[in-house]
């Protein structure tokens, strides 16, 4: 069965909104068993919107179209249907009654008369409820062919696709079920995954891609079935092989967030950490923050500006690796593990993590480089990373190298 998103509006074209209406539908219908062939943005032009509706309904069975619905003029998608079905739009009394209820909920007790626009409707066309909105959708059919048609909010269009669109496709693909697996890694390269692992990519079911996100590369194996059992049953094997070739490079699975994983990992050891933060911005403490059980390990973090010497305070200097800052330079290996002991002292936490200000030497080998040492009662490690991006890509890279890698010591029993 053919796919083909169609999402609508100015803004998409003009740079100014990015289209992830677009990439949501993509993967759902992937999901539900569609096949997608084409994806196209349009501005609000009638005869553009006329064009490429006949253009999707003359090659694909399933058409979603995104945008467009709203009550003002600029507002053309249901006019633009009607047209190239050669249909006249009617208005719709109870949809007219369903609007102005939605108005009165939100204390409005009159309703603008445009939003009588988003009550019509054609003869080939059923409403699709939103409950999220005032905008009802439209599932259209003709000669085989199904249009959905969405309002252009995302949240909006989650809710019809998880409450209507989504099971109607399924029904017609008997997708059956689909299971995702996703494979968290860290510390290999998307190349080099794939010279590991080339020869299981490009079969359809299961389905291996490989994906670049910021805490690593992440593989996600995606299976279709008439059965749970089935589903996981084609996930099986090949995660197993995936793990058998690059295993000590997954760190976690699915929802898995590093910094939960972290968690986990200082609580079956009984430890508390405490961070001394030059390097991230804070990124690692915001993460940490968000894992699921924080208050129970989590400290907390000093975070300080790469200011370097001369340090503001004595006290700062101190906290900041001290004499070994002052005579080796903030970044330093030494600087790191004095910051991780100082970190211990500061927050009384059983792990201290310190993480220099990244390197802003020119050199080659050097531009970008941060230390992270980390120091328990037992042992101390410093670990080094290059993180040479703009900082908006950077600070939460190093942050997610930190968890990481923190995580991936404590396990090794390295601290
Ligand atoms: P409404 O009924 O709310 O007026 P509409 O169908 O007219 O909806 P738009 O006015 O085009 O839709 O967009 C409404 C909101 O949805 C805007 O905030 C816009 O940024 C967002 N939006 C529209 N299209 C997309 C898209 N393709 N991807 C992501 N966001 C989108
Ligand atoms: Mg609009």
């Amino acid at each position: 069965m053919n796919g083909e998103i169609i999402t609508i509006g100015r803004e998409l074209l003009m740079g100014e909104i990015v289209d992830t209406n677009a990439s949501y539908f993509a993967q759902e219908l992937a999901n539900a068993g569609v096949t997608v062939r084409w994806s196209s943005q349009v501005g609000d032009d009638l005869e553009h919107l006329h064009e490429a509706i006949n253009r999707a309904l003359n090659r694909s069975q399933v058409i979603i179209t995104s945008g467009g619905l709203g009550p003002t003029s600029d507002d053309l998608s249901r006019e633009a249907v009607a047209n190239v079905l050669g249909e006249d739009l009617t208005v719709d009394q109870e949809m007219v009654a369903w609007i102005e209820g939605v108005f009165r909920e939100r204390g409005i007790d009159k309703m603008p008369s445009t939003n009588i626009k988003q009550a019509h409707i054609i003869p080939s066309a059923e409403f699709l409820p939103n409950p999220g909105g005032t905008a009802p959708g439209w599932w259209v059919k003709r000669d085989g062919s199904h249009i959905f048609m969405t309002p252009g909010p995302p949240r909006e269009i989650k809710r019809m696709w998880n409450n209507h669109i989504g099971p109607a496709v399924r029904q017609m693909t008997g997708a059956g079920v689909v299971h995702t697996r996703i494979l968290r890694t860290v510390g290999m390269t998307e190349g080099g995954i794939d010279e590991v692992l080339g020869d299981l990519f490009g079969t359809e079911n299961p389905y291996l891609g490989i994906y670049a996100h910021v805490d690593g590369i992440q593989l996600r194996i995606i299976s279709r079935a008439a059965t749970d059992a089935e589903a996981n049953a084609l996930i099986e094997p090949l995660e197993a092989e995936i793990r058998s070739r690059i295993g000590p490079a997954i760190w976690g699975a699915d929802d898995d967030s590093a910094a939960t994983r972290l968690g986990e990992l200082l609580v079956d050891a009984g430890i508390t950490l405490g961070v001394v933060d030059s390097g991230t911005g804070g990124m690692l403490a915001s993460l940490l923050s968000q894992a699921t059980g924080h208050e129970r390990w989590f400290r907390g973090s000093m975070i300080t500006g790469p200011g370097g010497a001369p340090l503001a305070t004595p006290l700062l200097e101190s906290m900041l690796g001290g004499p070994a800052g002052r005579t080796t330079g903030m970044v330093s290996e030494a600087a790191a593990r004095q910051m991780a002991v100082n970190a211990r002292q500061l927050m009384g936490a059983e792990l201290g993590i310190g993480i220099t200000p990244p390197s802003s030497e020119d050199d080659e080998q050097m531009k970008g480089t941060i230390f992270v040492g980390l120091a328990s009662s037992t042992g101390q490690k410093v670990l080094r990373g290059r993180f040479y991006q703009s900082p908006d890509r950077a600070l939460p890279r190093a942050a997610m190298f930190v968890l990481t890698e923190a995580a991936r010591a404590i396990a090794g029993d390295e601290v």
